[in-house]
């Protein structure tokens, strides 16, 4: 049956020194917890490395934000699948909706960073979800069923198995403005429904689906209890332990 996930998104926060400071910390208050999630965290790419030789990694997973749709090669500045896989990372979360906005990710570069990430063992924990126009125009499961078809949904269904999803309402990233527990649940189990309708009721089941957007400690135990959602995507509240842990102790 499908893992519970709590992952942490830390983004563009935390100097090198925070950022193992802060697993360390975690490391530490989960060492003697048995969690009845997996736990990940998905650091800037440069903890990477320091981060995945700092925590049990059995324990907590490592994460990276992106990586390049590239091989490797002339590409200034950018990070492959590879290298991020050679940092002990396991997961790489892709197609969020800040890499989309301000970067210009589109479905065809999308689909050869889950290709890349996927060629080199690395779990892809991929991102959809609707700006408030289209929530308000009640177009949401027309537009992320779109963003799923035109991505992931072509794999093949060994390759699809291998995939987390998470879905953020781009109207909940940030602003403190949740989901209602009914809208995340819907969603998810309408995303639930067409992965059934395209790879099967087995796949479907088995797939790991988890809601993000000013998910913490309270909204948790609430949205965690639903048959859908089988976890967070978790930002600012992942930034401090106590309040990332307490969201894993909502499971
Ligand atoms: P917040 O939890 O800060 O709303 O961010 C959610 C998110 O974007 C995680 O990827």
């Amino acid at each position: 049956m499908r893992k519970n996930i709590v992952a942490g998104n830390w983004k563009m926060n935390k100097t090198l020194q925070e950022g193992l400071a802060l697993a360390k910390e975690l490391n530490e208050v989960l060492a003697p917890k048995t969690p009845n999630c997996d736990v990940v965290i998905g650091t800037p790419f440069i903890h990477l490395a320091a981060v995945a030789a700092t925590v049990d990694t059995k324990k907590i997973g490592v994460a990276a934000q992106n990586c390049a749709n590239k091989e490797s090669g002339a590409y200034t500045g950018e990070v492959s699948a590879a290298m991020v896989k050679s940092t002990g990372a396991e997961y790489v979360i892709l197609g969020h909706s800040e890499r989309r906005e301000y970067y210009n990710e589109t479905s065809a570069i999308l689909n050869d960073k889950v290709a890349l990430a996927l060629a080199n063992g690395l779990t892809p924990i991929y991102c959809c979800g609707e700006a408030l126009d289209i929530r308000n125009a009640n177009k949401q499961n027309e537009f992320v069923k779109n963003q799923l078809e035109e991505t992931i949904f072509n794999l093949s269904a060994e390759d699809f198995k291998k995939l987390v999803i998470a879905y953020e309402p781009i109207w909940a990233i940030g602003t403190g403005v949740t989901a209602s527990t009914e809208q995340a649940q819907d969603m998810l189990k309408f995303i639930r429904s067409i992965i059934a309708e395209k790879f099967g009721q087995e796949i479907a089941d088995n797939t790991s689906i988890l809601y993000g957007g000013s998910c913490n400690a309270k909204n948790a135990p609430e949205l965690f209890a639903q048959p859908d959602i089988d976890g967070g995507l978790i930002g600012g509240a992942s930034l401090k332990a106590a309040d990332f842990v307490a969201i894993i102790d909502a499971f």
